[in-house]
């Protein structure tokens, strides 16, 4: 059959545009629960395709695929995008603008490796968002964030972070070693990482141990000291106290930065916690850890994914302490964030900031491909009409992981764009004030117990609440009694050696009062269920 091309053309906008339009009947016929149902669910999952089956891989066409997943997938998610009371993990919302974006990138499907100013100009609309970024989060000077880039989450942005942290702490004990065998000789070439190996590096350098100094680390840390060849057993927890485990210990972190010159030291700050939401240091904090970091030769990184959009708060009293616990991080020498958590952007967009370019295109670059090859980054002349940005651009390809690149940037552009300082403001304090108001309700419950402090100010709930039933069998039951309401989701977690149900507000839908009024509702009827159920001496049932 012969087409001409734009017949090819017009099928493919037609069917585009007919996709587009199903797409948004199915997402309203979905409606907002949080969950599917668990028959659509059955449904969906008796329906993939199967090896065997007659029609296993006999290709059904463009609009019957269509059909399939919009009639029978889409019902079988969940609602993490559509309710402001999916309250799990740490999901984010996907705002309008947002979406409206990311189906141009999927449009276009740009590869945003290589820079290529006179070509495209992907590449610095990237570098754009990322200035945005620094400007949003008040990381001072733009030029002080030469090396950025986003990656495909905080997950990755730590494994970036571990990454050039390893490499510099390496070559600053390579440059002692050095200096101390011979102050006449010149200085011997660098053994680094990226070119000899950790092993070989570590050996030149004297350097016998790496640690990772922190405390509550997200997991993905220790994930990110596996595969770095670190180690789990590097990743040191150094809590403030029993009380606070989230804090860290500043006396600790000296000690260990002093105990050893074999000994090389990653500080690796937790803001915030992602069971507690609390934070690893304070206002005073940050200035006396980049002193250490400075003194013992240590890198010093944030992994900020969610709690760092607390500097990007109205600067109101309401949000004072929020601001206390986030001062200083600028101090870091590397930044994790996401996009797709607080931002309110759709997966995956992480974020990655680095004070110190040079190790980060050490650590990432593609050696000797000379087809990826862009000139070195100049900055950008005054006068000239390129970019308008002084802070060099690099190829994405030599800061991350990835060389074939989304053009992940481009729906944080659109939602900085559109939302501004005060828009984004504006969201983030909406879900701090739901948090808010669940802590409230859950510290004076006679029928829950709010931790991991229930004497802590009220201020100190940045977007995560913990807690859990007072009555014990209810609180085995919690978590799915609420998540089978499919009105509201909760993650279940564990503290102090107990179960425990833990929200996390993190959507641009949050409407605080229609949204706590539907959470109180819920836990205040499942609580009654369970006295009710204590009065006549039955357990509760898990359904
Ligand atoms: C979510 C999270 C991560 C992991 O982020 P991904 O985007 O899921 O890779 C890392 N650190 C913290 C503190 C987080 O909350």
């Amino acid at each position: 059959m012969a087409t001409s091309d734009s017949s090819v053309d017009a099928d493919a906008d037609a069917f585009l545009a007919q996709a587009h339009q199903r797409l948004r009947q199915a997402v309203a016929a979905r409606g907002d629960s949080t969950e599917p149902a668990p028959a659509v669910l059955a449904r969906a999952l008796s329906a993939l395709p199967r090896a065997g089956q007659p029609e296993f891989l006999e290709g059904r066409g463009p609009k019957a695929a269509l059909s399939h997943i919009l009639d029978t997938i889409v019902p079988a998610l969940n609602g993490q995008a559509l309710s402001g009371r999916y309250l799990g993990f740490v999901t984010g919302g996907i705002l309008p603008v947002a979406e409206a974006a990311d189906n141009i990138v999927s449009a276009l499907d740009q590869n945003l490796g290589v820079h290529l100013p006179a070509h495209s100009a992907g590449t610095a609309v990237e570098h754009a968002a990322l200035g945005m970024l620094v400007a949003l989060l008040d990381l001072g000077d733009d030029a002080a964030w030469p090396g950025r880039t986003f990656t495909t989450g905080a997950t990755a942005s730590n494994i970036l972070g571990l990454a050039c942290g390893r490499e510099a702490v390496i070559a600053a004990r390579f440059k002692s070693a050095a200096a101390a065998a011979s102050s006449t000789m010149p200085a011997p070439a660098p053994v680094t990482v990226a070119e000899a190996g950790l092993l070989a590096a570590c050996q030149a350098a004297g350097v016998r141990e790496i640690q990772v100094l922190t405390s509550m680390a997200h997991s993905s840390l220790v994930k990110a000291a596996s595969v770095l060849g670190l180690g789990h057993a590097a990743v040191k927890e150094l809590p403030a106290s029993a009380d606070e485990p989230w804090r860290l210990d500043l006396d600790a972190v000296e000690r260990e930065l002093a105990r050893d010159p074999a000994v090389a030291s990653i500080i690796a700050v937790s803001a915030g916690e992602v069971n507690t939401g609390r934070f690893a240091t304070n206002a005073l904090d940050m200035p006396k850890l980049r002193s250490l970091a400075n003194r013992y030769g240590a890198w010093l990184h944030v992994d900020g994914a969610f709690g760092i959009f607390a500097r990007a708060l109205p600067q109101t009293d309401e949000f004072l302490s929020l601001r206390a616990n986030t001062a200083g991080l600028e101090l870091a020498d590397s930044i994790t964030a996401d996009g797709h958590k607080l931002l309110n952007v759709p997966y995956d967009a992480g974020i990655f900031l680095c004070r110190d370019a040079a190790i980060q295109t050490q650590v990432f670059s593609n050696p000797n491909a000379a087809y990826l090859a862009t000139p070195p980054p100049a900055p950008t002349n005054k006068t000239a009409t390129t970019t308008p940005t002084t802070t060099p651009i690099h190829s994405p390809l030599n800061m991350g992981l990835e060389n074939s690149r989304r053009f992940r940037a481009l729906p944080v552009y659109a939602t900085l764009l559109s939302a501004g300082r005060a828009g984004t403001a504006e969201m983030l304090a909406r879900m701090v004030r739901l948090a808010r108001a669940v802590a409230g309700f859950v510290r004076d419950s006679p029928d829950y117990e709010w931790l991991p402090d229930p004497n802590a100010p009220l201020e100190s709930t940045h977007i995560i609440v913990l807690f859990r039933a007072r009555n014990a069998a209810l609180n085995e039951v919690l978590v799915d009694r609420v998540n089978a309401t499919r009105a509201l989701f909760v993650s279940g977690t564990s503290w102090a050696g107990r179960k425990a149900a833990r929200i996390a507000v993190s959507s641009w839908r949050v409407d605080v009062d229609a949204d706590f009024a539907v959470i109180k509702r819920v836990l205040t009827t499942l609580a009654a269920e369970a006295n009710a159920a204590a009065a006549v001496g039955e357990a509760v049932s898990a359904s």
